[in-house]
């Protein structure tokens, strides 16, 4: 069929937060192709979509599709039923659990590849009908340090720029980052704008693809990154490379961070960290001498147990050298999933916050939203969700309610994870596929994807943008807000949502950041990026262009010292891991296994070793290996690559066979975020 012939309709990518736009082709429910939109109405990618964005679309229809519910038989095995029958047993097990333990006793993992309205509606549904504050989602095992950290420096945690900044920077400073793997259609600008002569600074443990394109790669020891980061501070204030006007009029704290990063001299930098007394000048002479620099990240710097750390260290480089507030200038922590941003944060399915960051621990915001739900809301934070499987693991949580994830791959310390999920007293499991999670379930409810229904998703520069239904649910799959729709009323509760445009509505009149955004303004005007206070506002391209979103208006440098991983390599276990993803698979793979094209390029986890380490242990290219560490251990084929330092490993994160969190701890979390180390795991390397 020619395109000209099919039906066609715009709307936002649902597979990583650089938020694409594309148009996408369909004859009755078969989805044929998509194509990016037109330049105007797609400012972040313009005319380029990534391999997943162009080809990733035949999980829609593929066999491991649920499509209608699932229920357990007398024999304990799964048996499809109708909705009404499994919406009488989530209940009575919801219930059960509230009458025996209370509310506090039932936890909720939202979803961030779900919209804006029904992660909202995930936050009210935790709180007003399961009365409890135990609801999170995957920020907590990725960004929730770069929140943490950005909120307590600037006031806002999250990125201050917006896309087009990219373009506008003299100097690109990235770090953590696999951007071209990782977040392919903003890798691409990058890759692009330094080829036109601008430069980029890449400090990373592996040489990633991107280094390439480097003006300076530095090859840094993982887990050490605010002594380096520290240092680059150090060197700058003590050479007066600082912008001292900016530091003058628009921050606090310079003299408490000006003392904090003494110790950390070029020696001592090279010493812990690797990084050579030439590569932290040459790294700070480009921060300084260019006008306008954006520093950007992802989880190499926040998976960390000093996580926040990391990022305040961070925060302070940017706001000692001026580059915020201006375009071409700031921070951009680039967020993973789809809608982490918007669904994993904005909307509030957190422990700690109501939508738009409110503190559930301040009165007037814990009234105002009991007021406007009609119940009682406790005002004590609930489990972080690294934390809900330790809780378990102490008789505190009984019950589960988890959508959209796969917590029993994707946590750290995952062999834990499944024995908590298979200890829960009642679990139900909400997706589009018999994931891993689900085998541990009561009841399993299907969903439906991004392409089979309508809502907002946010990126990763703040900009709300609009998703639609493009063919029909598949079999008897719901979508997320309207499975809790019927959840909430067959458990005592009146909603009566009829579209998701009525959700957004309800959630921007208790949400002053999204105060003005409405799924009609962000239709017409194309996408809408928070803070949007009200139905006049244009939206905040840039943050801080004036002042800064704390009680004074300024920046609050943040003293930072000295961090180090929670394990650290020892005689036994001699070898560090990170971990991270490849562009040709998303997360635990439920989106992307079923791809056949997207299997022929990678069917299988690895592990990336250095040429000299894999001569010490005899292994060759292709090799079987064995990656052991204290929780567990994974067998798996070795590249032997330069692009990994000495005593470093790397392997991915998308195959349950392998599955690489079950060497990762589950108990060394960021104090501040709760995010977990998984960057950082002490293994043993023996061939297979
Ligand atoms: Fe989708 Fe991200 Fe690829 Fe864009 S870069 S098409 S948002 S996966």
């Amino acid at each position: 069929k020619r395109l000209a012939d099919l039906t066609v309709e715009d709307t936002t990518c649902g597979y990583c937060a650089v938020g694409c736009r594309f148009d996408v082709y369909t004859d009755g429910d078969e989805v044929l192709a998509t194509r990016p939109t037109e330049p105007e109405k797609s400012p972040v990618n313009g005319i380029s979509t990534c391999v997943k964005g162009k080809f990733s679309y035949d999980f829609v229809d593929s066999e491991g599709r649920l499509t209608s519910p699932l229920v357990r038989d007398e024999n304990g095995e799964f048996r499809e039923a109708s909705w009404e029958e499994a919406y009488g047993r989530v209940v009575e097990g919801f219930q059960e659990i509230q009458e025996k333990y209370g509310g506090s006793a039932m936890s909720m993992i939202a979803s961030s590849k779900a919209t804006n309205e029904e992660n909202y509606l995930m936050g009210k549904f935790a709180r007003q009908v399961l009365g409890t504050n135990s609801v999170d989602n995957c920020n907590r095992l990725c960004h929730s340090s770069t929140v943490a950290g950005l909120a307590r420096t600037y006031g806002y945690g999250a990125a201050s720029v917006s896309t087009e900044d990219f373009e506008q920077a003299d100097a690109i400073f990235l770090t953590g980052s696999n951007t071209t793997e990782a977040h392919p259609v903003l890798g691409t600008r990058i890759k692009q704008h330094a080829k036109e002569g601008n430069e980029l600074v890449v400090f990373d443990p592996r040489k990633v693809q991107i280094a390439e394109y480097a003006t300076q790669y530095t090859k840094v020891r993982p887990g050490f990154d605010q002594v380096w980061i520290n240092g680059l501070t150090r060197y700058i204030i003590e050479n007066d490379l600082y912008d001292e006007e900016f530091v003058e009029e628009r921050t606090t704290g310079f003299e408490q961070v000006k003392e904090s990063v003494e110790e950390f001299t070029p020696e001592y930098v090279e010493e812990v960290t690797d990084v050579s007394e030439e590569d932290i000048a040459s790294a700070a002479e480009t921060i300084a001498n260019n006008d306008r620099v954006l520093f950007g990240w992802t989880l190499g710097l926040t998976e960390h147990s000093h996580g926040t750390e990391n990022i305040m260290a961070m925060a302070n480089l940017a706001a000692i050298t001026g580059n915020l507030g201006k375009p071409g200038t700031g921070v951009s922590p680039f967020r993973g999933q789809n809608n982490v941003q918007g669904g994993g944060g904005d909307m509030g399915p957190l422990p700690d916050n109501f939508p738009g960051y409110q503190s559930i621990t301040d009165d007037d915001n814990r009234e105002k939203f009991e007021e406007a739900w009609d119940c009682e809301i406790d005002p004590e934070p609930g489990f972080y969700t690294t934390e809900m499987f330790l809780a378990a693991d102490d008789g505190d949580l009984r019950g589960m309610y988890c959508i959209g994830e796969n917590p029993s791959l994707s946590e750290p310390g995952s062999n834990h994870a499944s024995e908590m999920l298979e200890e829960m007293e009642f679990l139900v499991v909400q997706d589009l596929f018999l994931n891993d999670t689900a085998q541990f379930a009561d009841v399993v409810l299907p969903a439906v994807s991004f392409l089979e229904k309508t809502g907002t998703f946010t990126n990763t520069d703040r900009r709300v943008q609009m998703v639609k239904q493009v063919i029909e649910p598949k079999g008897d799959a719901k979508a997320d807000w309207e499975i809790l729709q019927d959840l909430a009323n067959r458990m005592g509760r009146e909603w009566d949502y009829s579209e998701t445009s009525e959700i957004m509505e309800e959630m921007r009149q208790l949400t002053p950041i999204y105060g003005g955004i409405t799924q009609e303004r962000v239709e017409e005007e194309g996408g809408l990026q928070w803070p949007c206070y009200d139905l006049d506002h244009p939206g905040t391209e840039r943050l801080y262009e004036e002042e800064f979103n704390t009680d004074d208006g300024k920046a609050h440098l943040q003293p930072v010292g000295y961090g180090e991983p929670g394990e650290l390599p020892d005689e036994e276990y001699p070898f560090s891991l990170t971990t991270g993803r490849v562009l040709y698979q998303y997360h635990t793979g439920t989106m992307t296994h079923p791809e056949e094209g997207i299997m022929d390029y990678n069917d299988r986890d690895f592990v990336e070793i250095n040429p000299e380490d894999a001569a010490n242990y005899g292994i060759e290219d292709g090799d079987l290996v064995t990656l052991e560490s204290r929780r567990g251990e994974i067998t798996v084929p070795a590249q032997v690559t330069a692009r990994i330092g000495k005593g470093v490993v790397f392997a991915p994160i998308h195959f349950a066979e392998t599955c690489v969190n079950q060497l990762t701890d589950s108990t060394r979390l960021d104090p501040d975020a709760r995010t977990p180390e998984f960057k950082f795991s002490a293994v043993r390397v023996s061939p297979y």
